[in-house]
């Protein structure tokens, strides 16, 4: 396939790459997306996913905000897989220099990448609404329904809820790598999700890459379109 020659060679010339992704980084780990036709918005709930978890309806009705939270976005035994692995190496190899990641598995980091830039926070950093306290993603699921700490406040999941803002430093540094980067690869992610997706236009080189499964509106302004399971793909151009 030459697209994948073409992105071996853009690689393999690079020391400056940078990755920017979404939920699609972590399907092949066994974690749904949302817009896939098998991602969760396309599953039956009382109320569509973006109304729950949205700040208002977390305020509002904790119980099923936690019940939805847990059962569907919190996979416990889901591993990286062979792109989070690729990108872990490539960073290793000193060719790669961050990962700007929608995602909120924490997976890029289990599989040993360090400058990870979560725009939309972490399942595994959770604390209390009232004093502070820090809390493991064990020690909420420990507890059953709406998880409370010692002091009696409310333990909320570090997690960027529809609704609420993203973190302002958190975004510098993603823009300040992108702006900076030579090759730009984009993937698994649907590019809907705002102002995460503003990102990508801060972008100067001529070297955007997009892997997806399905089409995305960013197709006809990508320098490389591959086609195809992320996981797959990477295997195949990068030696793990
Ligand atoms: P999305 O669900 O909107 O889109 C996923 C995209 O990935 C789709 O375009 C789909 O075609 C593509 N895709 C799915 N599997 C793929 C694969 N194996 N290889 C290549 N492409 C694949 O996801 P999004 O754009 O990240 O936006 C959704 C929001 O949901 C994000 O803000 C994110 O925080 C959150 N989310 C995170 C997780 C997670 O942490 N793993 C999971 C679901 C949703």
């Amino acid at each position: 396939m030459k697209e994948l020659d073409q992105l071996r060679q853009w690689i393999a010339e690079s020391d400056n790459i940078v990755f920017f992704g979404g939920a699609g980084v972590s399907t092949e780990s066994g974690i749904p997306d949302f817009r896939s036709v098998d991602g969760l918005y396309n599953q039956q709930y009382d109320y569509p996913p973006e109304t729950i978890i949205s700040h208002s309806f977390y305020k509002r009705n904790p119980e099923e905000f936690y019940r939805f939270y847990k059962n569907k976005m919190i996979f416990q035994g889901a591993e990286p897989n062979a792109a989070h692995k690729a990108l872990a190496k490539l960073e290793a190899q000193g060719k790669l220099k961050a990962v700007i990641t929608q995602n909120i598995d924490g997976l890029h980091q289990a599989a040993g990448s360090r400058e990870v830039l979560e725009l939309h926070g972490s399942i595994h950093r959770n604390y209390c609404t009232r004093c502070g306290e820090f809390y493991s993603l064990d020690a909420i699921l420990e507890q059953e329904g709406v998880p409370h700490c010692q002091c009696g406040g409310i333990i909320k999941p570090d997690v960027v809820l529809y609704e609420e803002g993203l973190d302002q430093k958190t975004m510098e540094t993603a823009v300040s790598y992108i702006r900076h980067a030579d090759v730009l690869i984009i993937g698994g992610t649907s590019l809907t999700v705002y102002p995460a997706v503003g990102l990508i236009h801060y972008y100067q080189g001529k070297k955007l890459v997009l892997i997806n499964k399905s089409v995305t509106p960013l197709d006809n302004q990508a320098d490389l379109v591959v086609s195809g399971k992320i996981g797959e793909i990477f295997s195949r151009v990068v030696e793990l």
